[in-house]
């Protein structure tokens, strides 16, 4: 069984489920659970797999699921915290295969636009709390854009966090604290990239080398609510970026997640932005037990590496000078 423990010293919780063979994800051979077209300007959504000349973004339950709907819910109490990790598992892939035509950022911004329609989706399902939107890319992965939806019973910690600091700093100074950095780095030495409505930059105190943000210009706190224009220029961005690390860092892995405010607790807002980590990081000792990182190249110097190359993909992509 899949279990979710947390405890109230550190705030941590862990999903606990059975020794899986094989890698996690999932398997394009599979048959999807729906696939999302796009046509005449309307998505369509379609059971299992679909043929079409349009663009086709598909769904599949993960093979080795985080979480599931198996279990039978129960709540084990102090100190033993815990409950099923019950949710759903999800992975969007962009097939290149179906759209052999597009370009990859195009790509991401129809992965986009279908996984605001899932995020909706599953936050119409049972017990979910939150939806966590990520990606973990390794160079011998599968090379299409692609992102997983795991939902949970509760906000994650991080999230949480987040979403308590920014409350309390904008009670206190009144101003949310992600519009202040935005205000501070737009032309600065961090700042990697920009686009019409987002901003790329290397936080101030990174947790791995090379590590970025990439954050809406004005307080944003629903991504649900972005327009196809907005996640068109946000793929574009991201798309840029990320190639730009990728030639920074041949072979580099890297993860990225989505902090987004949690749709059904509507007090709980947050600017919210997406984190890039390519794991560059050495030993854990410092960063896991204590929450202090090491790096050894600066955010200012990660921050130019990273605007020359993401400047170069983005010219490639669209011929147009920024
Ligand atoms: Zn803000
Ligand atoms: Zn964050």
């Amino acid at each position: 069984m899949r279990l979710l423990r947390s405890n109230h010293i550190n705030n941590r919780i862990t999903i606990t489920r059975p020794k899986v063979d094989g890698p996690d994800g999932m398997d394009l051979e599979e048959e999807p659970t729906v696939s999302m077209v796009f046509h005449n300007g309307i998505l369509h959504i379609v059971d299992g797999h679909y043929e079409s000349n349009g663009w086709t973004i598909q769904i599949f339950e993960s093979r080795n699921p985080i979480v599931n709907t198996d279990a039978k819910l129960f709540y084990q109490k102090s100190p033993w915290f815990a409950q099923p990790a019950y949710g759903r598992h999800n992975v969007l892939v962009a097939t290149i295969d179906k759209t052999p035509n597009m370009q990859e950022y195009e790509r991401w911004a129809n992965l986009l636009v279908a996984a605001q329609d899932r995020i909706r989706w599953l936050y119409d399902q049972a017990k979910v709390g939150y939806v966590m939107m990520f990606a973990d890319m390794r160079p011998s992965d599968i090379p299409e854009p692609h992102l997983q939806l795991v939902t949970l019973p509760v906000i994650p910690p991080t999230i949480k966090t987040e979403i308590e600091s920014s409350r309390d700093i904008k009670s206190e100074m009144g101003i949310c604290p992600m519009c202040q950095i935005v205000d501070e780095e737009t032309g600065g030495k961090r700042q990697i990239l920009t686009s019409k409505n987002f901003i790329a930059i290397c936080p101030w105190p990174p947790s791995s080398s090379y590590e970025f943000w990439i954050v809406p210009r004005k307080h944003s706190v629903s991504f649900l609510k972005l327009t196809q224009v907005d996640l068109h220029d946000l793929a574009m961005l991201m798309w840029s970026t990320l190639g730009g690390l990728t030639k920074t860092l041949p072979g580099v892995s890297f993860s990225l997640a989505f902090h987004l405010s949690p749709e059904k607790k509507k007090t709980s807002r947050l600017h919210w932005h997406i984190e890039v980590y390519p794991h560059t990081s050495g030993p854990a000792g410092m960063d896991k037990g204590f929450g202090v990182s090491l790096c050894n190249v600066s955010p200012e110097d990660a921050a130019k590496d990273l605007s020359v190359a993401s400047r170069r993909e983005w010219i490639g992509a669209v011929g147009v000078n920024l």
